[in-house]
């Protein structure tokens, strides 16, 4: 591991940050963790940390600034093919390990985890670009996976099913599927994947991470906790590619030994996978792309709480999350005002890189992310729109900034009203009564989360069950918690993460007959 590289030398001045971000940013040339162990460049096989058997690396670049963070194996077939063959000696004895100890484990993790924040919400923000506030709330919402799940693992309970035959019992067992096959995106580059990774470990299976090109340390200091935390070896396992993405996918979304493909990313490469992982029958679920719309009744009674939860919605990591807002609808009689407020809070923004501790809003991941805003911003004042906050690069910051925008007087025919932004635009729709509003609502063809403000209890109800996604917030702009069951309905894919029913997508279900009684 070279951790004293000058192409890690940190550049910004960080008055108020931790004082390890301090130094760092003096100009010392190791990556700013208090713990320099967990900046790794290998892949995780079979509890060793490897590279590639090309010899072959990829680099991963600061979105903020576009400087070199590091390298990490580009693996191959091959290569994922040795992850998968550790998985797979790993898991005859994982499956047996008592569900009590496997939370024990679990349990241990999410502590390393919470010890390690800022360390991991370093990582976040470095690869990842979020404000390093952001990123260490990350890093605690994706430990709490570990926590709910170190509970959920000795609970995975069977049924005794009174049998239609004469003198016939049946249980059922509920069993491991397998090696699982984890593919996650960088938007959350720890919690994707302790969202995946601690329901399977509590079932009882094994794993190989396909972790984002974009935010492979992140997932590597996981693995390193997860190493310390006791998790016996082929148990987890990382690899790492940027260039071979098509083939490491093919890789585990084919081979006969991997028994579940959990997915998360967009629609377009979950369509690719799931044909893929049709040749193997595999088990399968998908968190793929949403098109949130928010929508704001006019008999709110308070129009503030709104905003507020509107601006969580939409903008949170610069308005790449799957379930950030991406149409708002407000009602004809309040549309100016709530207009007015919504647009004042985003002029409150301050743009900048994640770690100046003034930042609220930081980059996008990549270049072609800021084309799509520039794209989706251009298109919707092309057809009459109005930009009443930004609408443009911010050049001044890097190529991967665009000021948070904010978007009046849009219709239907406009992009945004039919495809993720997945950045810091916020365009909104003024709609007259509660039937049209829904019908624009489910127009989309996804349907992952939705959210509606409104102050009448029985319309809350009706709107709540007329909307056709998987998670509706009520009255709030934020319904991420490990507690709830996360995923979508539609083309935003299948199966859920998190709650009692996420440890579901890693089991079997098999019914034992006991004849002759
Ligand atoms: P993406 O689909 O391009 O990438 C997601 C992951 O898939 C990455 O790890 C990427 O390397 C990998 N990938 C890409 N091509 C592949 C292939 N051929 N085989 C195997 N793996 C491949 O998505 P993205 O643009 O990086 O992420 C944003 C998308 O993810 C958005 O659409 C967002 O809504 C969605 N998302 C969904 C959820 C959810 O829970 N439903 C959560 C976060 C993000």
């Amino acid at each position: 591991r070279q951790l004293t590289r000058q192409s890690l030398r940190y550049p910004y001045s960080i008055p108020t940050a931790p004082a390890f971000l301090r130094l760092y940013s003096m100009g010392h040339t190791v990556p700013p963790l208090k713990d320099k162990s967990l900046f790794i460049e290998k892949a995780y096989v079979n509890g060793e940390w490897v590279g590639a058997q090309s010899g072959k690396t990829f680099e991963v670049h600061d979105p903020s600034d576009g400087k070199l963070i590091g390298t990490c194996p580009e693996f191959d077939a091959a290569d994922t093919e040795k992850a998968i063959d550790a998985a797979a000696a790993a898991f005859p004895a994982f499956r047996k390990t008592l569900a009590r100890e496997r939370a024990r484990m679990l349990r241990r993790w999410y502590q390393l985890m919470v010890d390690n924040a800022d360390d991991l919400a370093t990582l976040i923000t470095w690869e990842n670009g979020k404000p390093f506030a952001d990123a260490k709330g990350e890093a605690i919402y994706a430990a709490n996976f570990f926590e709910w799940f170190s509970e959920e693992a000795p609970r995975v309970y069977g049924d005794t099913i009174p049998s239609s035959v004469p003198g016939n019992r049946i249980i059922t067992l509920k069993e491991p599927v397998g090696v699982c096959g984890l593919i996650t995106p960088w938007n959350f580059p720890a919690a994707m994947i302790t969202r995946k990774v601690a329901p399977a470990l509590a079932a009882g299976c094994t794993v190989v991470v396909k972790s984002p090109g974009e935010t492979p340390f992140t997932a590597n200091a996981l693995a390193e906790l997860a190493h310390r935390a006791g998790i016996p070896k082929g148990v987890v396992n990382i690899v790492t590619t940027n260039e071979n993405v098509a083939e490491v996918g093919e890789t585990l979304t084919t081979h006969p030994t991997v028994r579940k493909v959990s997915f998360t990313g967009s629609t377009n490469v979950g369509r690719l996978l799931m044909k893929q992982a049709s040749s193997t029958i595999k088990k399968v679920s998908w968190e793929l792309g949403g098109n949130a719309p928010f929508i704001v009744f006019d008999d709110v009674k308070d129009i503030d709480a709104a905003v507020a939860g509107a601006i969580t919605s939409k903008f949170r990591s610069s308005g790449q999350t799957c379930v950030c807002a991406n149409r708002i609808y407000v009602q004809k009689g309040i549309y100016d005002e709530f207009a007015k407020r919504f647009a004042d809070k985003v002029r409150g923004f301050k743009l900048g890189p994640g770690f100046e501790s003034s930042t609220t809003h930081g980059p996008v991941i990549h270049s072609r992310a800021v084309d799509k805003v520039a794209e989706h911003v251009h298109d919707a004042a092309s057809k009459g729109a109005k930009v009443v906050v930004g609408g443009e690069r911010a050049t001044e910051f890097g190529e991967n900034f665009y000021h948070p925008t904010v978007l009046t007087g849009m219709t239907k025919d406009m992009l945004i009203a039919s495809e993720e932004t997945f950045g810091p635009v916020a365009g909104l729709f003024p709609f007259e009564t509660e039937r049209d509003v829904i019908e624009l609502a489910n127009r989309a063809e996804v349907g992952l989360a939705a959210y509606f403000f409104s102050s009448d209890v029985k319309r809350c109800f009706r709107i709540a069950e007329a909307l056709e996604v998987g998670m509706v917030g009520v009255n709030t702009g934020l319904i991420s918690d490990a507690a709830s069951p996360f995923g979508g309905v539609k083309q935003s894919g299948f199966g859920r993460e998190g709650s009692k029913y996420g440890i579901d997508e890693f089991v079997t279900i098999k019914a034992v007959t006991f004849g002759g009684i």
